[in-house]
């Protein structure tokens, strides 16, 4: 039987990694192809150079999302150095992490322009939405990214118990949600995992007995819906349309609307009653990742159309503190954030529109439009146009698996 501890310390380890059992080691033994040049270690561990993304034809949504993904640099160094192993089987058979480390090698050379070409046609065998010259969704771009990277570059579960001092990970191990984080991490433990993926917890509450149903879900990102316009201004569609633009409302309202508790419209069999009853739910953060992505639902769809909505957010550069809105034996635990990077929609369409992004390094912010950069004003990202925040753990968070090769 494997112990909880055991796994969980396995895959967030940072201390001299063992030598795998030969079953693993083999599964794990083809990393990228050495057609990279290996840049210096001093420039893969830093911040990547400033280049520009070349634009595919409107691929402005990819280079949006790359620029700020290029942010995470504890993230990628693991691909600028090649030491991520790719998993034995895979959707894309490795190919879209072999084409980022391959993007990623390219720009630590510091070329001026690169082109994002062989990525996407990675990401589109097996995500053919983005195909075509069509304007798509940055975020979805970006979970499709993540989850065609963490598929190739999964780790196998543990083949047997590994024991460390109970120190290392008391704060996982104590914990209730063990269980469910356990189960993630046995089947889903990659570099991505490592970096961006937190757990939720959904409370259905039985309005009758008030036997509460908890249930822990993983995220790799938080899609937060804009608080309604005060009642009092909305009358018809005819007002709302009027008070398009002139709404606005903070990062932690968005939060607040996000864990929330809303009343289901659907009876939910309680465990207790055994019945149908009305039941209250609410969601609440368990555990918070490293990389914080939060995706603000700037966008409404109808059946026929996909429209915008520019409530002006505003939102912490630094310390933004998400205790008050973890689960309640939770807000203890440190989670102060600072952000380093934001994708922006711009154009008042749904339909239509250009991203760009901004990203902070050691030099301050700098806007990335497809092929061009320069230096931007922090107080220029607060414009009403942010879409997807990027936010890095303070306190660093757990530290991530160190890769196994040996
Ligand atoms: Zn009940």
């Amino acid at each position: 039987m494997l112990r909880e501890r055991d796994l969980i310390a396995r895959v967030r380890r940072t201390k001299k990694p063992e030598t795998l059992p030969a079953v693993v080691e083999a599964a794990t033994k083809a990393p990228f192809p050495g057609r990279l040049r290996r840049p210096s270690a001093q420039k893969a561990r830093g911040p990547l150079p400033h280049t520009g993304l070349k634009n595919l034809g409107n691929t402005c949504f990819m280079n949006a999302t790359l620029q700020c993904l290029f942010g995470c640099s504890e993230f990628c160094a693991g691909f600028v150095e090649r030491q991520y192993p790719l998993a034995a089987k895979s959707p894309s058979s490795g190919k879209i992490a072999m084409a980022f480390a391959e993007l990623l090698g390219d720009i630590a050379q510091d070329k001026p322009i690169v082109s994002p070409s062989n990525l996407r046609k990675s990401l589109t065998k097996i995500a053919p939405q983005f195909r075509g010259n069509g304007q798509h969704d940055s975020q979805e771009l970006l979970r499709c990214l993540l989850d065609g990277l963490a598929e190739d570059l999964k780790r196998p579960p543990p083949p047997s118990p590994v024991t460390l001092p109970r120190q290392e990970n008391t704060e996982i191990v104590e914990e209730a949600h063990c269980e469910a984080w356990r189960t993630y991490v046995r089947d889903n433990a990659s570099p991505v995992s490592d970096h961006f993926a937190g757990l939720l917890r959904s409370t259905v509450e039985c309005c009758k007995c008030s036997h509460r149903s908890i249930r822990y879900d993983p995220y790799l990102d938080l899609s937060l819906p804009l608080p309604p316009p005060p009642s009092s201004t909305v009358r018809s569609p005819l007002s709302a349309k009027l008070q398009k633009g002139s709404t606005s409302c903070t990062l932690e309202k968005c939060m607040e609307q996000f864990t929330a508790t809303e009343d289901l419209t659907e009876k939910i069999t309680c465990e207790k009653c055994k019945k149908p009853q009305k039941s209250k739910k609410s969601l609440t953060l368990q555990t918070w990742p490293r990389i914080l992505v939060l995706h603000v639902k700037r966008f409404s769809y109808t059946e026929t159309r996909r429209e915008k909505l520019d409530t002006l957010v505003t939102f912490p550069t630094e310390g933004l503190d998400l205790s008050p809105f973890a689960s309640e034996d939770r807000r203890s635990v440190p989670a102060v954030y600072d952000l380093f990077a934001t994708t922006d929609h711009l154009g008042a369409s749904g339909a239509a529109g250009h991203y760009v992004a901004h990203r902070k390094d050691q030099s301050g912010w700098r806007t990335f439009d497809d092929t061009t950069h320069a230096p931007t004003a922090a107080e220029r990202l607060q414009g009403g146009a942010a879409y997807v925040l990027w936010y890095r753990r303070r306190d660093g968070g757990a530290p991530p698996a160190k890769p196994k090769l040996v």
